[in-house]
């Protein structure tokens, strides 16, 4: 039961407490009143014990002295007897007459409290036909938590190593301070914005930090608590959640778990799940319903953007998209330091030895590093959180479930490292490939690093050389393993199906292989699918596809060859990269110009400013 239910049952106790009070009250006091016959009433009054009476109609009440002397309340129903005043006389008790109640008095008095409680009754109902017939229910009700900005204040401040998610934000954060400025402008925000990462990296902080920044109240539920068993209440639920949020607008609408409700639609065997697909229409609903002018946003998270329905992600719905990255090195220790705010450290803890221990960790586990270290410090009975707790820590967030796979030991990173060298050099390189924005040995998704080519100016054509330019830096990784270490890792798959894709289209789709000659050869899959030609899957020959494989293979294995003679001419460039990739996790553009230049030269870069 949450609060507001009891509030509610409290409130209708004391109603009740009251009505109780007032039925009381109206039956007189003094309560404790004995009822007598009229005969011992008569005998009573003949040995002189009545003190008082209050005569009526229809009853007599009183006081009388019993035989030890104790005053008692008495009540009596009368029988007609015309010597009563006589014999009240004699025995010389006070008297008096009291009016006889009309009728409706008397009813008044009798169900009173019948009249009172069927209308607390009808109150109740009227109250909850106002309300509209789906909130009688309260299991329709969303269990959208308002987070009190008060007591709750998360900014951007609490949620480290995330600065390129952070400026991608900014613009909302605006916009939810102003909505009416955004509005003049004409400028056109947003409604939904999906933000995507592997869990614990910080979505729920980032969403939290946004409302608190803006300074505006956040609702926040999840997909998963959409998903009922009877079909229908998660409709309502999302109905519910964006009704409170326009109560109190500008507004953050905060949903966890997207991909529980947001599922490709007719994804899985037997059509789609009837009561996901229902919550997911009505979220569309309140997507397209809602205009900006209201001033909410909604903030959704996912760690599985791929598995999304299209729908949600059209223009006008989620059409924000932003990363939140795993952090690297320096957003690792710059997590660290936040968390470390709330326990107590030691002198001389280097949080960056930590960050540099814990390759693969996202937020969530280091929050879960520094709070293992505080109860280790304080199971040894320590006053502070030294070294020795953290390092600790870091093996039991490890050992802990689903944490095991993430670390990254020295020897893949090592390994990872050298890959992505290799990917670099050869890009810097060869004149006619896209220049290398970064690289990094942070996983992103199922790569465990990358190189981020970026090309200088769009382009809608690619010529012969930079084709095989590309497939030559694609192969740059798998040639650094094998030259440095004289094995091969299945850390090159995607690269390898990359390269295959490519040299695949050029021989078949762009006509760029001397062998074969400018001609397209179309592809059996393409035919079928259009069901034009069935008869004749493919428009050549089986000895044709030979050499198109054939091709294809020679494609690859050259740029191979390239950029392995490439690797090994420049050893130490590639040494030098991989070491700084170890140690600094990121390096951009300008960082390995200077890298590539000094080992050229063969001199030690300069001590790099932080
Ligand atoms: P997600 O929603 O991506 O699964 P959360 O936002 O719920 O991750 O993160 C869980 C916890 O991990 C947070 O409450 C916070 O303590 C910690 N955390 C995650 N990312 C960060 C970060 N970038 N900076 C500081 N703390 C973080
Ligand atoms: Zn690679």
């Amino acid at each position: 039961m949450d609060m507001k239910a009891a509030r509610q049952l409290v409130l209708w106790l004391l109603v009740f407490a009251f009505v109780f009070f007032i039925v009381q009250a109206f039956q007189g006091f003094p309560v404790k009143t004995e009822v007598l016959p009229y005969s011992e009433f008569k005998r009573i009054l003949a040995d002189g014990g009545v003190e008082r009476v209050v005569v009526r109609n229809d009853m007599i009440r009183g006081q009388y002295k019993d035989s030890q002397g104790v005053v008692k309340n008495f009540r009596t129903v009368p029988l007609p007897d015309s010597k009563l005043v006589e014999n009240l006389e004699t025995a010389h008790v006070k008297y008096e007459g009291e009016a006889e109640r009309s009728w409706v008095t008397s009813l008044l008095f009798n169900f009173g409290w019948i009249v009172l409680i069927f209308g607390a009754w009808w109150f109740l109902i009227a109250r909850q036909m106002q309300m509209g017939g789906r909130q009688a229910l309260s299991f329709g009700r969303s269990r959208a938590k308002l987070a009190n900005q008060k007591k709750q204040k998360v900014t951007f401040v609490d949620v480290a190593g995330t600065d390129e998610a952070k400026e991608e934000l900014n613009e909302i954060i605006e916009f939810l301070k102003n909505p009416q400025k955004f509005q003049k402008l004409g400028g056109r925000i947003p409604k939904g914005v999906l933000l995507y990462g592997v869990p614990g990296c910080g979505k729920t902080l980032l969403a939290k930090a946004v409302a608190g920044e803006a300074g505006v109240p956040f609702y926040s539920t999840s997909g998963s608590e959409f998903v009922e068993m009877f079909v229908g209440v998660g409709a309502a639920r999302v109905r519910d959640l964006f009704e409170q949020a326009r109560k109190t607008p500008p507004a953050v609408v905060f949903v966890d778990e997207l991909d529980a409700v947001g599922r490709y639609r007719f994804a899985g065997i037997g059509g789609g799940h009837d009561e996901r697909e229902q919550t997911l229409n009505q979220l569309l609903v309140e997507l397209d319903g809602f205009d900006t002018k209201e001033g909410i946003v909604l903030i959704a998270a996912t760690n599985r953007p791929d598995v999304l329905d299209p729908a949600l992600l059209r223009p006008g719905r989620f059409d924000r998209h932003v990363h939140v990255a795993a952090p690297d090195l320096r957003g690792r220790e710059e997590i660290l330091t936040v968390h470390s705010k709330k326990v107590k450290m030691a002198q001389g803890v280097e949080l960056k030895t930590i960050a540099q221990r814990t390759p693969g960790f996202v937020g969530s586990d280091l929050a879960n590093v520094v709070n293992e270290a505080a109860l280790l410090a304080a199971r040894r009975d320590k006053t502070e959180v030294g070294m020795g707790e953290l390092e600790d820590a870091i093996d039991r967030v490890v050992a802990g479930p689903q944490r095991k796979s993430r670390l990254i030991s020295e020897k893949e990173k090592k390994i990872i490292a050298y890959h992505e060298a290799g990917h670099t050099l050869v890009a810097k390189s060869l004149p006619n490939s896209d220049p290398v924005h970064k690289v990094t040995i942070v996983p992103r998704g199922p790569a465990l690093g990358y190189t981020l080519q970026l090309p200088t100016e769009d382009r809608y054509l690619t010529t012969r050389s930079e084709l095989v330019d590309r497939l030559a830096v694609l192969l740059g990784g798998r040639c650094a393993e094998e030259i440095i270490f004289g094995d091969i890792t299945t850390g090159a798959q995607d690269d390898l199906s990359k390269a295959t894709a490519y040299a695949q289209r050029m021989v078949t789709e762009f006509g760029m292989s001397e062998k074969l000659g400018p001609v397209t050869y179309k592809k059996k899959d393409e035919e079928v699918f259009l069901g034009r030609d069935l008869v004749r899957s493919h428009q050549y020959s089986d000895m044709t596809a030979e050499r198109i494989d054939s091709e294809v293979l020679n494609l690859v294995e050259s740029a191979r060859a390239r950029a392995r003679q490439l690797l090994e001419k420049s050893r130490a460039s590639l040494d030098l990269l991989a070491t700084k990739l170890v140690e600094k996790e990121v390096l951009d553009s300008d960082e390995i110009d200077q890298l590539i230049r000094s080992a050229v030269s063969g001199m030690m870069p300069q001590p790099q400013q932080a």
